[in-house]
C-alpha cells in the first residue's frame, strides 16, 4: 500500500494539534489547562511560564499553572479579571498591578503577558496568561492559529467543568442539618426547602410523569448574586437570616405541586410540573423581581440581594443530565450577562 504523501507538519500545526487533542484525552479542567498551557509555549518558545483562570461567578481561580509558582499563579489570578474581551500582548507598564507582583513576575523574566480569552457562544470560560520576556506585535495568522487553539480549549474546559459540578452536585454536607417531615420529606433546616440530597429523584420522578402523560415540565436553577460579599459585608448568620427568608418567599410563591430545593449552599432548584415556555418565564421573572423589591434590613440598613436565574421546558426525550446541563448553563449566562436576570435555555 502506497504512503499517503507528507505535508509538511510545522510547529503551529503541532500546537493546534497538541490542543485538538485536549478534546478527547483531557478530562478535567486542570489537564485541559495544562494541556493548552503547554500547546502555547511550543507556539511561544520563550514563554516563561503560563496560567489558566478560569472565570467564576465571583473571582477568578488558577485552573493549572505551567512554568510558574502556584503562588504567583495565585496572585496574578487575584490582581487580573479572569475575562478579556480579546487576544491581548501587554507589558506590565500596561497592566494594572501592583509593584510587587509586577517585581515577582519580573524575577521569572517576564515583561509582558499574553492574554486569551477562552470564549464559548460569546461568554468567556476562562483566561490563558502567558508571561512573556517582551510585548510581542503578532501577526495575523499567529493570531488566528492562538485563537483557534484558544476556541478548542475553551469547548473542551466548559466540558470538564460541567462534568465536574454535575460530579459534585447537589452538595448539601453537614452544614446543612436536615429534618425529617411526618409526610417522610426531608426538609433543610435553614430554608424550609425539601434538602438538595432529594431533588435528582423527585426530578427523576417529575420527567417520567411528564413523559407518561405528555405533560409539561420545567426547572428553574437559581443562584443568589455575590453572596460572598454579603456574607463578608454582614456575617454568615445575617447570610443564614437571608436564605431563610428566602426559602419562605419561595414557599408563599409556588403552588403546591411545585418543588423547590436546596440544591447547594446558595442554590436552589425548582421543579415546575404542567408548566410550559410561557409560563415558565412569567413565574422566574415574577420570582426575580419578587426577591429583588424584598427589604432585607441588617442593623436597621438596607440590605439588596438580587438572583440570577436560569429556566428551561423539559424537552420530552432528553436525557435527565443534558436537560439540567442546560439550565446550568442558562444560569450562567444570568450570570455573565450581569447577574439579577432570567435567562431561558
Ligand atoms: P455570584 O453567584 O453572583 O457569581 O457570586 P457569589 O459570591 O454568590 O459566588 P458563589 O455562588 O460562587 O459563592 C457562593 C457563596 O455563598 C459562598 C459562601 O460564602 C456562600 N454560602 C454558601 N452556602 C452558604 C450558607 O449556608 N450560608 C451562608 N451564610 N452563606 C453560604
Ligand atoms: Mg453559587
Ligand atoms: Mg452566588
Amino acid at each position: 500500500m502506497p504512503a499517503l504523501p507528507k505535508l509538511p507538519l510545522q510547529r503551529q500545526d503541532m500546537a493546534v494539534l497538541m490542543v485538538v487533542e485536549t478534546l478527547a484525552e483531557a478530562d478535567s479542567p486542570a489537564a485541559v489547562g495544562e494541556r493548552l498551557l503547554q500547546s502555547l509555549q511550543v507556539l511561544i518558545a520563550d514563554a516563561a511560564g503560563g496560567v489558566l483562570l478560569q472565570a467564576g461567578h465571583g473571582t477568578a481561580t488558577p485552573l493549572a499553572a505551567v512554568g510558574t509558582a502556584p503562588a504567583l499563579a495565585a496572585r496574578l489570578a487575584e490582581a487580573l479579571p479572569a475575562r478579556a474581551s480579546a487576544l491581548h500582548c501587554l507589558s506590565l507598564d500596561e497592566l494594572d498591578i501592583d509593584s510587587s507582583l509586577r517585581k515577582a513576575l519580573e524575577a521569572e523574566g517576564c515583561r509582558a503577558l499574553l492574554l486569551l480569552p477562552l470564549t464559548v457562544a460569546g461568554s468567556c470560560a476562562g483566561l490563558a496568561l502567558l508571561l512573556l520576556p517582551k510585548a510581542y506585535r503578532l501577526a495575523p495568522t499567529q493570531k488566528r492559529v492562538l485563537t483557534t487553539a484558544a476556541a478548542v480549549a475553551a469547548q473542551a474546559l466548559t466540558a470538564a467543568l460541567r462534568q465536574q459540578a454535575l460530579a459534585a452536585r447537589p452538595t448539601p454536607g453537614p452544614a446543612m442539618p436536615r429534618r425529617r417531615e411526618p409526610s417522610g420529606r426531608t426538609v433543610d433546616a435553614v430554608t424550609g426547602l425539601t434538602s438538595g440530597h432529594q431533588f435528582r429523584a423527585l426530578l427523576d420522578m417529575e420527567v417520567e410523569r411528564a413523559r407518561r402523560y405528555h405533560e409539561s415540565l420545567s426547572l428553574l436553577l437559581i443562584d443568589i448574586d455575590a453572596f460572598r460579599a454579603f456574607n463578608d459585608r454582614y456575617g454568615h448568620a445575617e447570610g443564614d437570616r437571608a436564605l431563610a427568608r428566602l426559602g419562605e418567599i419561595l414557599r408563599q410563591e409556588l403552588r403546591k405541586v411545585d418543588n423547590a430545593c436546596r440544591y447547594g449552599g446558595e442554590e436552589f432548584a425548582v421543579l415546575l410540573p404542567r408548566c410550559g415556555a410561557g409560563a415558565v418565564e412569567r413565574l422566574a421573572e415574577r420570582l426575580r423581581r419578587r426577591i429583588a423589591a424584598e427589604v432585607f434590613t441588617i442593623a436597621g440598613q438596607r440590605a439588596p440581594l438580587t438572583v440570577s436565574i436560569g429556566a428551561a421546558v423539559y424537552p420530552p426525550g432528553s436525557p435527565v443530565e443534558r436537560f439540567i446541563r442546560s439550565v446550568d448553563d442558562a444560569l450562567c449566562r444570568a450570570k455573565a450577562g450581569g447577574r439579577n436576570r432570567v435567562v431561558l435555555a
